[in-house]
């Protein structure tokens, strides 16, 4: 038994929903299909969305038992690509330059797996540049890679190279460490004195985080990636952020006393759990307030790997339903797909 049916909304329990998506194709379906020895489409048809009728939240109406879910973030994928690439490195002239050699040798093999690989890794450096920044043209360019026109990269190289100032804030590049989120959160939950995350551990804010903020990393017992299988050049993903942020404490989110913590940031996490409500009264216990950055699913429909996409229309019946308070306005994560909502006990001054 690969799958369990999912009878009720696992936010509000309601039974009735309707159809809402089809999941796109990626690498976790391409991994997990393989491992299934199901067709990729067979499986999305198998993982569609449906979108509950009373709360909004969007959910599957099949899911992964847990041990399927520990074999996918153990096994099938045990590194989590989007955290690391926010210390890979990878946006600059010469990783991209590299790449782009990866990638004409695979082409050059007929290697389809690498191919999908690099070309896929290619076009989110691309697409990482900032308008501001661009020096070429950003769609002739992805046409020349769709093409394979490896000419159109040597002629146009210094263009490209120069192209590279930082990256777009909220790409896979900068993570959630972006300053203007910041500057939101804490003037809207002012002090922070205490701070934490949950999740990846390696794309969050406690770099931007200022000196004298107590900062701590939450775990939980998940079948999720950041195991100590999540390990690169020899450190697992939380080594690598703790070498990085040398102040931050590890806990367990059970451990934590009542309103211990001023603020929580969840990001892109609420779409893995099974059952948010017991989450939410977790972390509503345990702080003032929680920051969720979150994939629209009406803009992208929720991936294979992810069990439920939050509407806004969701956001605002869990915080009835728990009593608290939700403010919407930082939108500036919208044209990378993200919604913000920032939840809170109740209004401050
Ligand atoms: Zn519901």
């Amino acid at each position: 038994m690969n799958f369990t049916d999912v009878f009720a909304c696992p936010l509000c329990l309601s039974k009735k929903n309707e159809f809402h998506s089809h999941a796109s194709p990626n690498l976790y379906s391409e991994k997990i299909s393989r491992f299934l020895k199901l067709d990729e489409q067979e499986l999305l048809d198998v993982l569609r969305n449906v979108r509950c009728v009373r709360c909004g939240l969007i959910f599957k109406r099949q899911w992964f038992v847990p041990s399927i879910l520990r074999i996918l973030f153990n096994e099938l994928i045990q590194i989590h690509p989007r955290g690391w690439d926010t210390i890979s490195g990878r946006f600059s002239p010469a990783q991209f330059f590299k790449e782009l050699e990866f990638f004409k040798t695979a082409v050059e093999a007929g290697d389809a797996e690498n191919k999908a690989r690099w070309s896929r890794g290619l076009v989110s450096i691309l697409s990482a540049i900032p308008d501001r920044d661009l020096r070429f043209n950003r769609e002739e360019c992805l046409g020349a890679l769709e093409s394979r026109k490896f000419k159109y990269f040597m002629d146009n190289q210094s263009l490209i190279a120069a192209s590279f100032e930082s990256p777009i804030d909220f790409s896979r590049f900068t993570g959630y460490s972006v300053k203007s989120l910041w500057d939101y959160v804490s003037h809207e939950i002012r002090p922070v004195a205490t701070y934490a995350e949950i999740g990846c551990p390696l794309w969050g804010m406690y770099k931007i985080v200022p000196p004298g903020v107590k900062k701590i990393f939450l775990t939980r017992d998940e079948p999720n990636f950041w195991s100590d299988r999540c390990r690169i050049d020899g450190f697992t993903c939380v080594e690598a952020m703790m070498r990085e942020n040398d102040s931050v404490e590890m806990m367990s989110l059970n451990s934590l006393n009542k309103h211990q913590i001023d603020l929580i940031s969840v990001f892109q996490y609420l779409d893995h759990l099974e059952n948010p409500l017991i989450f939410f009264k977790s972390i509503f216990f345990a702080a003032r307030a929680a920051l969720f950055v979150i994939e629209d699913p009406e803009l992208t429909p929720p991936h294979a790997q992810h069990f439920t996409g939050w509407t806004a229309e969701a956001f605002q019946y869990a915080a009835k339903s728990l009593g608290i308070v939700v403010d919407d306005s930082y939108q500036g994560a919208k044209a990378q797909g993200h919604s913000v909502y920032l939840l809170r006990r109740c209004l401050q001054l």
